[in-house]
């Protein structure tokens, strides 16, 4: 099978977290769905190695929170590339712990969910957990981000043929793309990093040297250039 076909498939992207004996985590998701109206409920599909998956294990709750389209990068890295384990995602963080006891994102959020699981099926690596939903909110008007949008437009890959390649990228820029070998983001020059303060135009070897990359976080030197 051609591994492209399931690129076609659409998402959302989310934040989903849980808590455990007084710990919270996050993580980013993208594979959630609504299941079924009567009674409203969802599924979410988790990596059985990722904390927030022991979390909901023994929790059996999860809060969903709706990242909207104008989340910085760091602020989904901070989700999406670290973990748990590692740092305390939700320091520093405007949280609200709902009534399940898990933790709500309100920063760059258009809405949540919280649900209570009722069912899990084994997927393989991972485990698709399934709930009710037991309560849900508006936090702020905007655009819920696809996974595409993150994809192509915040991560900066979409090709120059695609019909939402965005206009900034238009300005055809002297200066080298750089990759990230960790994530695959493309730091573009003609675009610069404003979510860390770095100008459009500026060029990779003038970015300052403790700048990392938005997306995971590694640093410069983990970037190679991008040949044409
Ligand atoms: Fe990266």
């Amino acid at each position: 099978m051609d591994a492209e076909i399931l690129h076609q498939l659409g998402y959302g992207l989310y934040v989903v977290s849980s808590s455990m004996d007084g710990r919270y985590n996050g993580q980013v998701a993208n594979a959630l769905m609504q299941v079924c109206a009567e009674p409203a409920a969802v599924a979410v599909c988790l990596n059985k190695k990722n904390l927030t998956h022991e979390y909901i294990r023994s929790s059996r709750v999860f809060t969903a929170s709706v990242l909207s389209e104008e989340t910085p990068l760091p602020f989904i890295a901070r989700f999406g590339f670290r973990s748990g384990r590692d740092v305390d995602k939700f320091e520093g963080l405007d949280a609200m712990i709902g009534s399940t006891g898990a933790p709500i994102l309100k920063d760059f959020c258009t809405a949540y969910l919280e649900v209570e699981v009722e069912r899990e099926a084994d997927a393989w690596t991972h485990t698709v957990f399934i709930g009710r939903v037991v309560g849900a909110g508006i936090l702020a008007e905007g655009v819920p981000m696809s996974y595409a949008f993150y994809h192509d437009v915040k991560r900066g890959v979409t090709p120059r043929t695609a019909p939402n390649y965005v206009k900034h990228h238009e300005k055809e820029s002297e200066v080298s793309k750089y990759e990230c070998t960790m994530c695959d983001y493309i730091y573009d020059p003609a675009v610069g990093d404003p979510d860390s303060g770095v100008a459009p135009g500026t060029a990779f070897e003038d970015l300052p040297d403790d700048w990392g990359c938005p997306v995971c976080g590694a640093a410069k030197s983990e970037f190679e250039k991008v040949e044409d």
